[in-house]
C-alpha cells in the first residue's frame, strides 16, 4: 500500500540543479548554489520537490544542513549561502594575481606541438625589451592583489636571463616599500641551467617548473632537440635545481600526445622515478600548432578521458602501496567539490580568470590576458591584445576585449552551463571556446572543455559515492596535501 505524505507546507526549496549519473538508488546528484552535495534516488527528489518529504528523517536533516531546502519558521539560510557564495568566489576582489612574462621567444626545441609559439634559438626581435620589461613591472604593483606570482615564460627564458635578473630586481626593489607576497617561477626546459643562474636563484627564492613528458623514449620524441638528449638534460636539470635549491624548487608538467595516450603507467612510473609528489595529466591545448599538424597532434576528447581514468586507478593504487603522488588536476576539481573555498586555477573559473586573474606581458610589449590568448596571436589572431604595457592596468582592463570576455566568461549565465549540476565547480573557458569555435561562448554539446570537464566530475563523484575505503582515503590525503599514512582515520579506535 502506497501511503501519501500531505504536502508538507513548512519547508520550501532553495535553488539547486540535479544530474542524473546513473540507474542506481543513489543515482541523482543534487548541487546547491553553494557548491554542497547529495545524491538522491527518482523518489526522493520527487518527494522533494513536492514538499512530501517526512520531516527528521535523515535525508530532510542534509537537505536542510546543505541548504537545499529551508524551513519557514526557522533561521534564514541567505547569510550563510551568501557567505560560502563570497569564499567561492573570492578570487574576484584581489586583482591579476598571476603575471606571466614572456621574456624570448626563442627556444632550442622544435616540439610538434609547439610549431607558431617559439623562435630560432638565433632568431632576433624576439626578446622583450628593457624598456617594456620596466612598464611590466609598473602594470603588476597597479594590481591590488596581495599576493602575487611573477612566472617567466617563453620560448626558453633562460636564453634571455639578463631580463629575468632585471625583471626580479626591480620587482624586489619596488616590493620593499608594497610589501606583497611575491613569488617567483621561471618555466623552463632547464637545458640552460649554469651556476650563475643557480645562484642568483637562489638568492631570490626563485622555483622552476619543467616540462616531464614521460620515460625518454616518449619525452625526446614530444620534445625533439637536434642532440636528441632532451629528457637526459631535464632531469640533469631537475637534480641540479634540487641539490641546490631543495626537493621542492622545481616542479613538473605533462604535455600528452597522442602517443602518450598509450603510455598511462610509464609516465606515471617515470615521475614516481623522479621523485615528484605531484603529476598533472594534461590533455594537449589547441594553441600553439601549426595548423598543419593540429589534425596529427590533436586527439578526440574520449580517447583522454580513458587515459585519465586508467592513470587515476594505478594512481590509487600506488598511494595504496605507500607512494605518494597525487594528479593535479583532480586535487583540483576536489578541492572545488568539497571545500567552500576557490582554488586559485585560473583556467577553470567563473567568472573566467583570463584578465581578471592573470596577465600576459608578451615579448612584443603586447598585454593579454592569457598564455593561450598571446599564443593565438602566433597563430595569426591579433583580436584578443588588450592593449600595450605602456598602458595603465586600468585601460587594459576597460578594453572591448575584456568586455567580450566578461560576457562569455560567466558559466552561470552561459547556454548548457546555466542549468548543468556541475556549474559551481566548473568554469568558463572564453579564449578556447574562441580558439576552437571561433566563437567565445562556445556550443557545449561540441566543446572539448566541457565534455572532459563534464567526465572527469562524474568521474570523481562516482568515485566519492561508491570508491571503497582506500580510494576515499587516497582522494582525500590529495585534497589535504597529506601522505595516506598521515591522514587521520575518522571515528573511535578501539
Ligand atoms: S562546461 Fe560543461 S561540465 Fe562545465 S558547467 Fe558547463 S555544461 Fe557543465
Amino acid at each position: 500500500m502506497t501511503v501519501l505524505l500531505a504536502t508538507d507546507a513548512t519547508y520550501r526549496l532553495l535553488p539547486f540543479r540535479f544530474m542524473r549519473l546513473d540507474e542506481s538508488d543513489r543515482g541523482l546528484l543534487l548541487t546547491a548554489e553553494t557548491g554542497e552535495y547529495l545524491f538522491l534516488s527518482e523518489a526522493q527528489l520527487d518527494q522533494l520537490v513536492n514538499r512530501r518529504l517526512p520531516r527528521h528523517t535523515p535525508l530532510y536533516k542534509d537537505l536542510l544542513a546543505r541548504h537545499f531546502i529551508y524551513e519557514i519558521d526557522g533561521h534564514d539560510p541567505l547569510p550563510e549561502m551568501a557567505a560560502q557564495y563570497r569564499s567561492r568566489k573570492s578570487f574576484l576582489f584581489g586583482g591579476p594575481a598571476l603575471h606571466l612574462f614572456v621574456v624570448t621567444l626563442r627556444c632550442n626545441h622544435t616540439c610538434q606541438y609547439c610549431q607558431v609559439s617559439r623562435a630560432p634559438l638565433g632568431g632576433s626581435g624576439h626578446d622583450l625589451s628593457a624598456e617594456h620589461a620596466r612598464h611590466a613591472v609598473d602594470r603588476l604593483f597597479e594590481s591590488p592583489s596581495p599576493v602575487l606570482t611573477v612566472e617567466f615564460q617563453g620560448g626558453e627564458p633562460l636564453l634571455a636571463f639578463d631580463r629575468v635578473r632585471q625583471i626580479v630586481e626591480a620587482v624586489q626593489a619596488r616590493n620593499s616599500e608594497e610589501r606583497r607576497s611575491i613569488r617567483f617561477v621561471i618555466s623552463s626546459t632547464l637545458h640552460h641551467l649554469d651556476e650563475q643562474v643557480l645562484d642568483f636563484a637562489q638568492e631570490h627564492d626563485i622555483h622552476f617548473s619543467t616540462s616531464l613528458d614521460g620515460p625518454a623514449f616518449l619525452h625526446d620524441a614530444n620534445r625533439p632537440t637536434p642532440e636528441r638528449d632532451a629528457h637526459a638534460r631535464t632531469l640533469d636539470g631537475i637534480r641540479r635545481v634540487r641539490e641546490r635549491l631543495g626537493h621542492e624548487a622545481v616542479s613538473a608538467l605533462t604535455t600528452l600526445a597522442a602517443r602518450s595516450l598509450e603510455y598511462p603507467e610509464a609516465i606515471i612510473d617515470e615521475y614516481v622515478e623522479q621523485q615528484f609528489d605531484s603529476i598533472s595529466l594534461r590533455p594537449l591545448s589547441p594553441y600553439g600548432f601549426a595548423h598543419s599538424s593540429r589534425q596529427r597532434l590533436d586527439y578526440p576528447m574520449a580517447r583522454y578521458v580513458a587515459f585519465y581514468k586508467q592513470a587515476l586507478a594505478y594512481l590509487i593504487t600506488l598511494n595504496g602501496q605507500g607512494i605518494r603522488l597525487s594528479e593535479g588536476y583532480a586535487s583540483l576539481l576536489l578541492t572545488h567539490i568539497l571545500t567552500p573555498f576557490a582554488s586559485g586555477y585560473v583556467d577553470l573559473r567563473s567568472p573566467a580568470g583570463a584578465g581578471i586573474g592573470a596577465l600576459v606581458y608578451n615579448y612584443d610589449g603586447g598585454v593579454y590576458p592569457s598564455d593561450e590568448a598571446r599564443m593565438l596571436l602566433e597563430m595569426g589572431e591579433a583580436g584578443l591584445r588588450l592593449g600595450s604595457v605602456e598602458q595603465p592596468l586600468e585601460t587594459l582592463l576597460r578594453s572591448p576585449v575584456m568586455g567580450l570576455l566578461l560576457s562569455a566568461g560567466i558559466a552561470e549565465g552561459l547556454p548548457g552551463c546555466a542549468d548543468c549540476a556541475f556549474v559551481p565547480y566548473c568554469g568558463a573557458d572564453p579564449i578556447e571556446h574562441y580558439a576552437r569555435q571561433s566563437d567565445p561562448v562556445g556550443h557545449r554539446a561540441f566543446s572539448a572543455f566541457c565534455q572532459k570537464n563534464m567526465a572527469l566530475l562524474q568521474h570523481l563523484f562516482r568515485l566519492l559515492r561508491d570508491g571503497d575505503d582506500l580510494t576515499q582515503r587516497v582522494l582525500l590525503s590529495w585534497l589535504a596535501r597529506r601522505r595516506l599514512a598521515d591522514l587521520p582515520v575518522p571515528g573511535y579506535r578501539g
